[in-house]
């Protein structure tokens, strides 16, 4: 079988695996779908992100939807011809976070394909993985492969919406409109926001922004100042999703941000210099939201249930074996959201 290994920037190649081995209690899983993450753009571009480096040859990816090709003795649930989303979050179950049910924050975490370790974690970028029945979440059949693979980031998005706590009937704001800020929105909306509206630098973007559910969408690169409207009275949005990274962003949105406002910071930006006496004299709550645990198997069933829409982010889907041309379609933000991977 085959999967895409990285073993330095710029050097991801396909290569030969031999089939995983199916233990007690597994599932043998053909993957047909994965999507390309910020994350996996970072370790093909440039070798990793902040301290983390591949130091080590690592299949990529972690958003992955396949069908079950065989079960482990002593399966239950699950049979072969099922297509399920994998979830790609594997803690332990029992260290002191994952018994308070904080599972992203495992003391012994294994994500797929991800070098924060070493050894690093494989990942799911192949034609075959086994996994354990607990990451395994069946698909409706109205469900495509392409958007099961999206029920990662979708995740992702909805722990940040967790993270904000009610926002029903609230004004939010979500700078960075890539696949997780287009994601908040979809989630946001979802979860009661009455008026979204959506900034970036790319026009692709935020025309993707305004087709799942933001009212409105502002390009601060061709109109800097396109947030002063929303700072009269101290500000008028209740939430921010700060999904760029970027602290110019952060910066600019928080006179548009309500004294008592929340900020949900889920783009990773390095380091920032920020107004702390801003944050003081608005009493702003500034949050993190790192990955999720629950919301995988939310983010399955209200794909499942056609209650959220994903398809407008789904720019195009590639053959594993053209990722060269899929990595750089993915990270060009003037015509691509998500990249899918085909491994048929
Ligand atoms: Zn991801
Ligand atoms: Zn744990």
């Amino acid at each position: 079988m085959e999967a895409l290994v990285i073993h330095a920037a710029g050097d991801l190649r396909v290569e030969n695996l031999p089939t995983p081995e199916l233990g007690a209690g597994q599932l043998r899983v053909r993957v047909r779908c994965g999507g390309i993450c910020g994350s996996d753009l970072h370790y093909y571009q440039h070798g990793g992100f902040g301290t983390i480096r591949v130091k080590e040859p690592m299949v990529l990816g972690h958003e992955v939807a396949g069908v079950i090709e065989a079960v482990g003795a002593g399966v239950s649930g699950f049979a072969p011809g099922e297509r399920i989303a994998v979830s790609p979050s594997q803690p332990c179950g029992l260290c002191r976070y994952c018994q308070q049910g904080l599972q992203n924050h495992c003391l012994d975490m294994r994500y797929y394909g991800s070098a924060m370790r070493t050894p690093h974690v494989q990942g799911a970028f192949r034609q075959e993985i086994v996994v354990e029945t607990h990451q395994a979440h069946r698909l409706a059949a109205s469900v495509s492969d392409g958007e099961g693979a999206m029920a990662e980031p979708l995740a992702v998005a909805l722990h940040a919406v967790r993270r904000a706590g009610s926002l029903l009937g609230k004004r939010v704001l979500v700078t960075g409109c890539g696949p997780i800020g287009a994601l908040v929105i979809v989630a946001a909306r979802r979860a009661g926001a009455t008026h979204i509206v959506a900034t970036d630098v790319s026009a692709h973007t935020l025309g993707k922004a305004l087709k799942v559910g933001a009212d409105e969408a502002i390009n601060v690169a061709e109109e800097p100042e396109g947030l002063a409207r929303f700072m009269a009275d101290k500000g008028q949005f209740d939430v921010l999703f700060e999904a760029s990274g970027n602290e110019r962003a952060l910066r600019g949105a928080l006179d548009a941000l309500r004294p008592r406002g929340i900020i949900v910071q889920v783009g990773l930006g390095g380091e920032m210099t920020l107004p702390v006496n801003t944050i003081v004299a608005k009493e702003f709550d500034l949050r993190g939201a790192f990955r999720f645990h629950e919301e995988f198997a939310t983010a399955v069933e209200l794909l499942n249930k056609g209650l959220v829409d994903v398809k407008p982010l789904i720019s195009a889907t590639l053959s594993y074996r053209d990722s060269a041309r899929a990595f750089a379609l993915a990270a060009d933000r003037s015509q691509a959201m998500k990249v899918l991977l085909n491994f048929d």
